[in-house]
């Protein structure tokens, strides 16, 4: 089958290639992929800036249908449309395996850069990481349903919204932009995106189509003067940190209520990032970072896509043959796009 493939370590070493049918396991099931989505870490892989083990295809957020189950699979058979979380590996014996939290088991390794992903026309995966997609949602919805499995975790689970807040996102990547979303959808008062000037042409305007009050360019606009003037100088009563930019990091402080809730789900993409310590004591700074993706966060993710809570429609900005992956990944690297899918 095609695939693509990181070939080896360095820049570039990326093309699409045949490889060798994935071998059904007894508890797995074979999936034709039906739409990829590329992820800032699949440009980042393909630039050398993140882990991965070569020969690796690439692709972790993608969406299928069932061709075929291993001997011991029940609950799922030929024909089911779904997707599938992307930890593989994990121990099975660790406090965080045993808790249902094997994305952050030490062992555990992605699809897409640990073992082989999504990006090719067929995938075995464990029928226990399977999620079915509702009739409601298309096969290129579902193909954003990682990331948005990621946000829910982050900021519906472990911050939480509530019908009061003023929700300010900081990043419009697609991350930010689905954090936004999901806050939007759990019913917060009013939710801010906020970008850069490269953010103009594509991520600003896709904030305001889906639904955001708020779409700011921190470049020409004062972003902490707008939530002041908004929330009567009280500040913001949640900050989605989902840039990794070190000025917006130091900000969300400035910006946060007393007692507030910041949500970290941004990489700084560095060893360190300089903290207003005694700031965030004084306001006594509710800090929750997140990682990855759970169980629950995939099921509510799905229930939010089949009930059109959230559309995200407006974040694909297209979709293209696999072979076609270069003009792909040079659009999303210019920010001409916002979420690109891949077909095989
Ligand atoms: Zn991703
Ligand atoms: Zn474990």
């Amino acid at each position: 089958m095609k695939a693509l493939v990181k070939t080896q370590k360095g820049r570039g070493f990326l093309e699409v290639k045949d490889v060798e049918d994935p071998v059904l396991g007894e508890h797995e099931a074979l999936i034709r992929v039906k739409a990829g989505g590329i992820c800032g870490t699949d440009l980042h892989i393909e630039a050398d800036r993140f882990h991965y083990n070569p020969p690796v295809i690439l692709g972790h957020e993608f969406s299928g249908e069932i061709v075929e189950v291993g001997k011991k699979v029940v609950g799922f058979q030929a024909g089911d449309r779904v997707v599938s979380e992307p930890h593989r590996g994990g121990c099975g014996t660790c406090r965080y395996c045993l808790t249902g939290q094997v994305e952050v088991c030490r062992e555990k390794r992605a699809i897409g850069y640990k073992v082989d992903g999504a990006f090719s026309e067929y995938l075995s995966l464990p029928a226990t990481s399977l999620h079915r997609i509702p009739d409601s949602v298309s096969f290129e919805q579902a193909a954003l349903c990682e990331p948005l499995a990621v946000v829910v975790k982050a900021v519906l689970e472990r911050s939480k919204v509530e019908p009061e807040d003023f929700v300010v996102v900081m990043g419009c990547g697609p991350i930010g932009l689905l954090a936004a979303a999901a806050a939007k959808a759990e019913g917060a008062r009013a939710v801010m995106v906020t970008g850069t000037s490269g953010d103009e042409k594509q991520r600003l305007p896709v904030a305001i189509k889906m639904g955001m009050d708020y779409a700011v360019n921190v470049e020409k606009q004062d972003a902490l003067a707008l939530v002041n003037e908004r929330t009567r100088g009280a500040g913001a009563d949640l900050i989605v940190e989902a840039s990794g930019a070190e000025p917006a990091i130091r900000q969300a402080f400035d910006m946060i209520k007393i007692d507030g809730r910041i949500c970290g789900v941004g990489i700084s993409g560095k060893e360190a990032v300089a903290l207003p310590w005694d700031l965030a004591i004084r306001k006594a700074v509710n800090v929750s970072c997140s990682f990855s993706s759970n169980w629950t966060s995939w099921e509510r993710a799905l229930s939010l896509l089949g009930s059109g809570k959230i559309n995200v429609d407006p974040m694909i900005s297209g979709t293209y043959p696999m072979k076609e992956w270069k003009k792909a990944f040079g659009l999303l690297r210019n920010l001409e796009a916002v979420k690109i899918l891949l077909v095989p």
